[in-house]
Formats: structure tokens, C-alpha cells, sequence
């Protein structure tokens, strides 16, 4: 594994990762790790705000693809969180980085972002990392967000109208209320802009709106909206789109449900979960990994895959101790394990998408195999 030069601009003693070349697909970029500064924070509604992080000049630049996400480590809050960048590249400086950041009450992060001026914290931004990304066919794009999953849709819309693709978009925003509506205007300029040949539509779905307001657009869920209007309408076909999902998981997972059952390759559908603390972490399947460290290479804190042995379990088939194996004392991977500690996990998923023989994943058994056994 090729753990390059120390970042010596880093307060928080993380490295810059160069993946090996050749760069086969999006995620094997360079996976750099800055120090930034917040320059504004902006209230998009009444709990979102859009952040713009400035990357020290000296830093090498982060080279994002419009709908890939960070990891943003923030003063007093000992793990990162997960963010998707909110602008497509090219429409922002070259060391600026947007972010729309919902509060979660109670979240750690979301609160301190929230909770005074912010602006000239500093931040470490940990990135790019994930394959969400606008696909290359002329499909139909059918896009659908929920809440800040406007962040990675709105990156990919853009990026569609610089490139002036030459396909017709549909995007439906999920919302509670107008008062959780935003980037209305921009919306409307993407539309305009939008290639002439094709069709840009915004569709922004309520679901808690007042039943005697003014709002006279479209009521209820998002994906429901969707189905009834659009696709058992035969407004879209399946046979012509290629599916785009970000947001909370449940929006998600009902969404992908309507379009598999409607008959949707799966390879036509990508999506990108917001997980929180919540979601379970991974898991490794020691025999099905090869060792060929691109998890390593991706994770955004020190200590969430390790390399591990003694394995303790409760009760419940759980890990409950391990003893990490330093560099001095292995006796190689054959024989432990690659081990990812729950506790030190920030359920970004990096490593699962990373992973190129599909040995990570919250599915598999959480004990650790070792690849050999110790005779
Ligand atoms: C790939 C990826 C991209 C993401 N992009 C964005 C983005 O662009 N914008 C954005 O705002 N978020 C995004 N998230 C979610 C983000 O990473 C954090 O999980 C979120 O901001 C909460 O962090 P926190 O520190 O405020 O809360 P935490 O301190 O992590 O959580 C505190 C408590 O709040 C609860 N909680 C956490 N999240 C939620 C929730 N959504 N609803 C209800 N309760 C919750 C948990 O039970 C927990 O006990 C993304 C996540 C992933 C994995
Ligand atoms: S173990 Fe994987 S999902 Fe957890 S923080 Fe590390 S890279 Fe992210
Ligand atoms: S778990 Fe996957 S990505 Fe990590 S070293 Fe093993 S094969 Fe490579």
C-alpha cells in the first residue's frame, strides 16, 4: 500500500493517501486530506445551511466529481461526519468546497455548525470519496431527493447542464413543508439553461403541508408522487431511464423497490444513502479479501479498520475485545484479521465501495474469519 508523504498542514495527524495507478474508475482518484477554513455559513431554511470550506492554498487540491462526498472533521467533535460536495466542481474555486448541512437535534455536528458564528474555523475535509456520479448513456435521468440529499443531486444537475447532455431530467425534491424548500431560483436557472433540445423539470413534492396553504404543487411522498404520476402514468419508461437517489435510506429503499419492481435493471440505478450513526457499520469477510489494501486507502479515521487478533465475543456473537496487531508484532494477515471497530466507525461506507472483491459489507457474519487457520 502506498502511503505517501505526512500532510504536515493537518492538525489532527491524518496522512495523504495516493492510490495506485492506473486510476481505474472514479474512486481510485487521489484521496487527499486537508486543512480548510469555513469562509461563510449561510441558512438555506430554517435547520439547513450551506457551508463553503476554503482549502489552504498550499494544500494539494481536492478533485472532486460532481455527486462524490467528504468526510469534514470540525473543532470539539473527536470523528468526521459525511457530507456530498453541493456544487458541481466547475462551478466552484478550486480550493472552495460547498456543503449543505441539515441539523440533526442532538447530532454533534450538525449542532456545532448551527450553534454560533463559524465562520474562519477551522476544519480537516478528508476526500473525494464515493462513485455517485452522472452516467455517460443518453437515458432519462430520473433523479429524487430527499432533504440534504438536494446536496449530491444538485451537484450532478448542474454538472448535466455545464455538459449540456443531451437527455430530458426529471427531479423530484421531497420536503415537509414550503419552509423546507430551497435553491428554488436555481432550480429555475438550470431549466433555462438546460440544452434546448432536451427538457429540465423540478418537481418538488410536500408531505406536511398545511392542507389550506397556498401550495398548489404536488402533496404527499415523494417516490409515491412519482410512481402514480410518472411511471404508472407511462410518463417515464423503464426501458429509457437511468435512476439517481440521495437522501435518508427509507426514501431510498422505497424508491429502488418501485423502480425494481416496475422492472429496472439495478444496474440503471444509483443512489447514494445518507447513513448516520445509526446505520450498522460494515463488516469484513476475511476470506474474501486479497489484501489489497484499497479500504485502507480510503478510510477517513485512523483507527475504523485495523488489522486485529484475539477476538473476544459476548453473549450475543458480538465483538467485545481485540487486541491490535502493530506493524512489530504481526504475524501476518494470513493469520489475523482485518478488523473493522464499530466504535471508531462513521458509517461513511467508503471501504465497501472502495473494496474491489466485495468482501465488505453490514450483511456479513461479525465474527472475523482469519484467512488461514492457525494450525
Ligand atoms: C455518504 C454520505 C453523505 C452525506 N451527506 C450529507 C449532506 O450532504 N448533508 C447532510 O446534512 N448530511 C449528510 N450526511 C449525514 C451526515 O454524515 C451526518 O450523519 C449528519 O449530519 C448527522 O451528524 P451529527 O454529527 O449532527 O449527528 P450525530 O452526532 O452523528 O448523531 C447524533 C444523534 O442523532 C441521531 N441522528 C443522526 N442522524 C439523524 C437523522 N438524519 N435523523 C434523525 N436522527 C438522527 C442519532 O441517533 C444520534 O444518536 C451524509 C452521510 C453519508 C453517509
Ligand atoms: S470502517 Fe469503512 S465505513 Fe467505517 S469509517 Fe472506516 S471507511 Fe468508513
Ligand atoms: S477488504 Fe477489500 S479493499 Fe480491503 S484489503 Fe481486503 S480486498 Fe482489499
Amino acid at each position: 500500500m502506498a502511503v505517501a508523504q505526512k500532510n504536515f498542514h493537518d492538525p489532527f495527524d491524518f496522512y495523504i493517501r495516493k492510490l495506485p495507478e492506473p486510476d481505474r474508475d472514479i474512486q481510485t482518484k487521489r484521496v487527499s486530506v486537508n486543512s480548510g477554513v469555513i469562509k461563510s455559513v449561510e441558512n438555506l431554511t430554517y435547520d439547513t445551511y450551506k457551508i463553503v470550506i476554503q482549502c489552504s492554498d498550499d494544500a494539494p487540491q481536492m478533485v472532486a466529481t460532481a455527486g462524490q462526498y467528504a468526510t469534514i472533521k470540525v473543532p470539539g467533535c473527536r470523528k468526521p461526519r459525511s457530507y456530498s460536495f453541493a456544487k458541481a466542481p466547475e462551478n466552484e474555486n478550486p480550493d472552495e468546497h460547498t456543503f449543505f448541512i441539515r441539523l440533526v437535534h442532538g447530532g454533534k455536528l450538525s449542532s456545532w455548525i448551527a450553534g454560533g458564528n463559524r465562520e474562519g474555523e477551522h476544519v480537516v475535509i478528508s476526500g473525494p470519496l464515493g462513485k455517485f456520479a452522472l452516467d455517460d448513456s443518453n437515458k432519462t435521468m430520473v433523479c429524487i431527493a430527499g432533504g440534504s440529499g438536494m446536496s449530491a443531486i444538485n451537484a450532478i444537475v448542474e454538472h448535466a447542464c455545464n455538459k449540456q447532455v443531451e437527455r430530458d431530467c426529471y427531479f423530484f425534491y421531497g420536503a415537509r413543508t414550503q419552509a423546507d424548500l430551497y435553491l428554488q431560483e436555481e432550480m429555475q436557472e438550470i431549466e433555462r439553461n438546460w440544452n434546448k433540445y432536451f427538457s429540465f423539470k423540478y418537481i418538488p413534492v410536500l408531505s406536511e403541508e398545511a392542507e389550506d396553504s397556498d401550495w398548489d404543487g404536488p402533496r404527499g411522498f415523494v417516490t409515491e408522487h412519482f410512481k402514480d404520476e410518472y411511471l404508472s402514468k407511462g410518463v417515464v419508461s423503464v426501458n429509457d431511464i437511468k435512476a439517481y437517489f440521495c437522501g435518508p435510506p427509507p426514501m431510498i429503499d422505497l424508491g429502488v423497490e418501485t423502480l425494481q419492481n416496475a422492472g429496472l435493471d439495478d444496474s440503471d440505478i444509483y443512489f447514494d444513502k445518507f447513513e448516520d450513526i445509526r446505520s450498522p457499520a460494515p463488516v469484513i469477510d476475511n476470506t474474501k479479501c486479497v489484501l489489497c489494501d484499497e479500504c485502507l486507502m480510503v478510510k477517513p479515521v485512523p483507527n475504523c479498520l485495523v488489522e486485529a487478533t484475539n477476538f473476544k465475543t459476548n453473549g450475543g456473537g458480538e465483538v467485545s475485545s481485540f487486541e491490535r496487531v502493530t506493524p512489530a508484532k504481526t504475524s501476518g494477515l494470513y493469520y489475523n484479521s482485518l478488523f473493522i471497530d464499530d466504535n471508531e466507525c462513521i458509517r461513511c461506507y467508503a471501504c465497501v465501495e472502495a473494496c474491489p472483491h466485495d468482501a465488505i459489507s453490514a450483511d456479513y457474519d461479525k465474527i472475523p474469519k482469519t484467512l488461514r487457520r492457525i494450525s
